[in-house]
């Protein structure tokens, strides 16, 4: 028997689950197609519509983390071939050319340095040059801290008759995700960041127009398991089976998409934000400061400059062992260099950024 310890989980993710959430795994496994189980898949695709800021119909959550929702979008999207934009300006972006080029996609990439963001300008420049048929944003890169502006995205990439993705893994719950609003076409989640329940479900939301691509295919899509043309029948009016959901998972997203709601999404941002402040304001006492473009910081993801002659490992591995508390290190370019503190979800308090400090100030000396 392998005693878990409590930790305090202020790294790129997981974070900490609230207990309401921890309970709802817990309920009693019924079968996927029990009637009271599809009263409750309709509940979550209500509240991740709400969520997500969309009136797509075709919103779910896809079994498996946030790297089932990007190979999602891109095995139901991409068609071999097909051109595919991708912004990269750290993991997440590189991971999209990577899972787009497996899918048979012809990958062309705009770069950015890490902990920059893009001028929208830019990307606009590219898709009018390139003239792809997608185009694939991270709105909150995780690996550099840096948060994506993409409200003018949407309107010049359809523009162009391309289809506009966005990888939401870490926004959504923290700060303003706008679907709808933005024109974007697909767009996927995770549970474990700023939702605030374990691992192990990817929501994602398709737009009529990303729906009609998909209808569209000339191919199969290549993933069975992923094969949205199956899974909506599933999640649709026939209720086919297709694979069998991961029943207890849903409880708890359920449960953990009931708290946001409750808490409302513009308190939720805002205290994203106020916490954000705090734990910047108090690192400053500590001489640390952010690695990530000024303006751009991401509020639940903080990524600091380890200050010089501290070594990285060491203090990594006091803070879990002494203080119970998780913070992540660099990775990429930013490895051994950067520390990514994150304040995600139901993490996001006073509580944690006043024992990180405290913590960080023993260590420290
Ligand atoms: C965490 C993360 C992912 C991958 O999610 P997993 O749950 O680890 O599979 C993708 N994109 C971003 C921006 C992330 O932060």
């Amino acid at each position: 028997m392998i005693n878990i310890p409590q930790r305090i989980l202020l790294g790129p993710g997981p974070s900490d689950v609230p207990p309401r959430v921890l309970e709802a795994l817990g309920r009693p496994t019924i079968g996927h197609l029990d009637p009271v189980f599809l009263q409750l898949m309709d509940d979550i695709r209500t509240k991740l519509k709400a969520v997500f800021s969309t009136q797509n119909e075709m919103t779910l959550a896809m079994s498996g983390t946030g790297s089932a929702g990007m190979e999602t979008l891109f095995a139901n999207l991409v068609e071999p071939g097909d051109k595919v934009l991708v912004a990269v300006n750290g993991v997440f972006g590189g991971r999209m050319a990577d899972v787009a080029g497996r899918y048979g996609a012809q990958v062309e990439t705009i770069e950015a340095p890490w902990g920059q963001s893009f001028k929208q300008a830019d990307i606009i420049e590219a898709v009018e040059r390139i003239k792809p048929r997608l185009v694939a944003v991270v709105h909150a890169e995780t690996s550099t801290g840096v948060l994506q502006d993409v409200d003018r995205l949407g309107a010049a990439i359809h523009e162009q008759g391309a289809l506009f993705l966005l990888d939401c893994v870490t926004s959504l719950g923290g700060v303003p995700v706008e679907i709808d609003a933005w024109g974007v076409d697909a767009a996927y989640s995770g549970t474990q960041k700023c939702l605030s329940c374990p691992p192990g479900l990817s929501p994602v939301t398709f737009s009529p127009r990303a729906v009609e691509r998909l209808t569209q295919r000339q191919q199969k899509v290549q993933s069975w398991y992923l094969d949205l043309t199956m899974l909506r029948q599933y999640w649709g009016e026939e209720r086919a089976y297709h694979h069998t959901a991961p029943i207890n998972m849903l409880y708890g997203l359920q449960e953990a998409l009931s708290i946001v709601l409750e808490e409302g999404l513009e308190a939720r941002y805002q205290r994203h934000r106020a916490m954000h402040e705090l734990l910047r304001d108090e690192l400053k006492t500590l001489g640390i400061g952010y690695a990530s473009q000024e303006g751009h910081h991401l509020p639940m993801l903080n990524a600091v400059t380890i200050p010089e002659g501290v070594d990285d490992l060491t203090t990594r591995r006091r803070l879990l062992d002494e203080y119970g508390i998780e913070i992540g290190g660099g990775l990429g370019a930013f490895k051994g260099k950067v520390w990514r503190i994150g304040l995600m979800g139901h993490a996001s308090s006073r509580r944690n950024v006043t024992l990180l400090v405290a913590a960080l100030r023993e260590i420290l000396g």
